[in-house]
């Protein structure tokens, strides 16, 4: 166990943690709603601090994170452990198990050796995904700092509702994150993820600022957010707020954890989102869970920038400094004319 940080101590042995935007009053004894932190006398503790659930090589597309380090390999980890519950979790089996069972799983793994299993397996970037990165903050800070000084990039694949505090802490080892923007009601966050909206709109204001490079992702799911209206603020919120240049990724839904009842979502309806993003103004949108193509073409003149088939992208179209090599404009993300694989 680790004592963990950003938390308070109160009176009578309570502490508040103040690392996701639950921030969670957790007497002597108890967990926080996220099931891995434990209040034991007064102190805080993780209790995932290096038990890693899952340790994978993906290719960065897979993330997804088409415009950073395009073609590169991440270094995937995940501990047991969130704080949300989203009905449709792809992952509950470990994101949700410390709900349910007291004793967490995992296999001892050095946050200082996360560098040297990336660097063995030709990876250019560590991702911290598959559950929620920022309920194993002590450990994913403890892999990114020395990963960070070996020239390799850290990547958060999350829900965005840490907060201010654990984005101020982190943000110095942060390169590049996926969020996963679930709708833009409070009754969606509420009822189907047991959150709520603002923070997680907070946090990709902040993430930007901070100069992290952000790609958004949104589950188009049946009957919960499919709304075009609902479509239409997200991208508004993303082009006024985050910058036309982010891009979004609509990820097609397939029956999973609590929704087994609905059908996968129309691709019909995720095409009509994509017009949506695009006349928003968003630069990049790309269809996720589908046989659509998902190329990169240059928002300007049109040009095939960067070709994929599955998750893997190569590189065709953009030249060394980043630019269309057809018509010369900047495309946006980091390290896009690079060869990164
Ligand atoms: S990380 Fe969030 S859910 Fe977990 S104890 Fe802290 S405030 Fe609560």
């Amino acid at each position: 166990m680790k004592e963990a940080l950003l938390y308070t101590k109160g009176d009578n042995d309570e502490v508040r943690c103040a690392l996701c935007a639950h921030r969670c009053r957790i007497s002597s004894g108890s967990r926080g709603i996220c099931g891995v932190r434990e209040n034991r006398g007064g102190t805080l503790y993780s209790l995932v601090y290096e038990r890693c659930i899952a340790q994978n090589v993906d290719h960065v597309e897979k993330k997804p994170l088409f415009h950073f380090q395009p073609g590169s390999l991440s270094y995937s980890v995940a501990t047991v452990g969130c704080n949300f519950k989203c009905s449709w979790c792809q992952n509950c089996e470990i994101s949700q198990f410390p709900r349910y069972q007291d004793v967490l799983p995992g296999k001892e793994v050095p946050a200082a050796s996360m560098a040297d299993y990336a660097a063995r397996y030709k990876c250019r970037n560590i991702a911290y995904t598959y559950t929620e990165p920022t309920v194993f903050f002590e450990y994913a800070l403890d892999a990114a700092k020395p990963a960070k000084e070996k020239g390799l990039a850290n990547i958060f694949v999350t829900n965005g509702y840490m907060t201010p505090e654990m984005l101020d802490t982190f943000y110095p080892c942060l390169d590049a994150a996926n969020v996963d923007m679930k709708g833009f009601r409070e009754e969606t966050y509420q009822r189907y993820a047991g959150a709520t909206l603002q923070p997680v709109l907070d946090s990709m204001k902040k993430m930007k600022e901070q100069k992290i490079w952000l790609e958004v992702t949104t589950l188009v799911v049946p009957e919960v957010n499919d709304d075009p209206a609902e479509a239409r603020a997200m991208a508004e919120f993303m082009v006024n707020e985050l910058g036309p240049e982010t891009p979004w990724h609509l990820s097609r839904f397939f029956p999973a954890n609590h929704m087994r009842d609905l059908p996968p979502t129309p691709t019909d309806t995720l095409q009509r989102f994509r017009d949506i993003g695009y006349e928003a103004g968003i630069q990049y949108v790309y269809l996720g869970n589908t046989s659509a193509e998902m190329d990169t073409v240059c928002h300007q003149c049109g040009e095939k920038l960067i070709q994929r088939s599955g998750f893997s992208g190569v590189s065709r179209g953009i030249a060394s400094d980043g630019t269309c090599s057809s018509c010369s404009t900047p495309i946006p993300g980091v390290d896009m004319g690079k060869k990164n694989s």
